[in-house]
């Protein structure tokens, strides 16, 4: 599955990689302590690239629902764009 954020760079957007749950659980954990971690997570045990890894990281939800660039706390999909600001988010139920 391919995304895209009108806010971000690459404009065409990047394709998903396949997570299981306890590496989205992962993901998370590490982007609340600090998003280096999380990118280089991302890279060491996804085999993601840097840019990959980085958009995916900029793009997660902190807490579910609420959109990563504004105030907006309704978002139900898994990546959705928010209504409000128009960011891309990775609204992950974990
Ligand atoms: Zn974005
Ligand atoms: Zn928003």
């Amino acid at each position: 599955m391919n995304v895209k954020c009108k806010n971000c760079l690459p404009e065409e957007g990047i394709e998903i990689p396949e997570l299981s749950l306890s590496e989205k659980k992962r993901i998370l954990e590490l982007k609340l302590q600090s998003p280096i971690y999380s990118v280089k997570y991302l890279i060491d045990f996804c085999g993601l690239s840097h840019m990959e890894a980085k958009y995916i990281v900029t793009h997660v939800n902190r807490t579910y629902g609420l959109c990563n660039r504004c105030n907006f706390d309704k978002l139900d999909k898994e990546y959705m764009i928010c209504p409000k600001c128009e960011s891309l988010n990775f609204n992950w139920k974990c």
